[in-house]
């Protein structure tokens, strides 16, 4: 259970519509694909039992202390951050945090430039998730560079708003990316350690929880209490060792055996 000192922050990615087809059909990439119907379900399920949505930014400026919250984050930048999780949001008086590809935008699927702009003029924060999607800790100095630094400047130019918050791709981080990340102006990164974040927790390692296609709600009310986090992060180190063995290509093998494909 959480103290009153920490908060889930949720991580969210495309979300699907039926009738609509998904940026990508293959079982890695659904298994992280919530339904309209679900991701309302879930914010109905916060409001009902008095959490409070916030962006990573206003998570950390102002800790919630006493009172029920939630951080909503999205990464890729997919279409249906405006289509569909936007206006869902607003109705709740939710805010949230879109980390987008600054590469993608614009490709079938994923956000254009007007529609960056149009989240971040709704008042959402726009956070940065890379340039291309790597993995970063495959990265010489330059590629990640490119993929942190200039991926941030494409984002300012675009949204006319700095963009401080960075997120993984993959969840891989290492302190090189840290330490990067805090020189070129970012003020938090985030990652997909399995954990609530405290006010002492380092901002350039935040914890995330995956809301995925097959978490139940019940699942989900553990999830934004803190339960069963020792059950995702045993699921964790299980993969963590198959890519330490296997290399990432291969691990990307080993993780469809071990997760399934639901
Ligand atoms: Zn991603």
């Amino acid at each position: 259970m959480l103290s009153p000192d920490q908060t889930v922050f949720l991580m969210y990615h495309e979300l699907e519509r039926p009738g609509r087809a998904t940026c990508r059909r293959d079982p890695g990439y659904l298994r992280y694909v919530v339904s309209e119907a679900n991701f309302r379900a879930h914010l109905d399920r916060l409001r009902a039992q008095g959490f409070q949505g916030l962006s990573v930014g206003a998570a950390l400026a102002d800790p919630p202390t006493g009172h029920r919250a939630v951080a909503i984050t999205f990464d890729d930048g997919c279409e249906t951050d405006l289509l569909i999780a936007a206006r869902l949001l607003q109705e709740r008086g939710f805010g949230a945090t879109f980390y987008v590809v600054a590469g993608f935008v614009g490709r079938p699927g994923f956000l254009t430039g007007v529609q960056v702009r149009e989240l971040a003029e709704l008042g959402f924060e726009i956070g940065c998730h890379s340039m291309t999607h790597p993995y970063l800790t495959d990265l010489d100095d330059r590629q990640l560079r490119v993929e942190v630094v200039e991926a941030k400047d494409r984002l300012e130019q675009l949204t006319g708003r700095p963009v401080g918050h960075f997120s993984c791709p993959g969840g891989r981080w290492d302190e090189r990316v840290a330490c990067l990340a805090r020189e070129s102006g970012y003020v938090s990164v985030a990652t997909s350690r399995v954990g609530a974040n405290t006010s002492v927790t380092d901002r350039f390692c935040l914890a995330r929880v995956a809301v995925q296609q097959g978490t139940s709600l019940p699942d989900f009310d553990g999830a934004c209490r803190g339960r069963h986090f020792w059950r995702r992060r045993l699921k964790d180190r299980v993969l963590a060792s198959a890519k330490r063995l296997a290399g990432n290509t291969l691990y990307e093998k080993v993780r469809t055996v071990v997760l399934g494909y639901g």
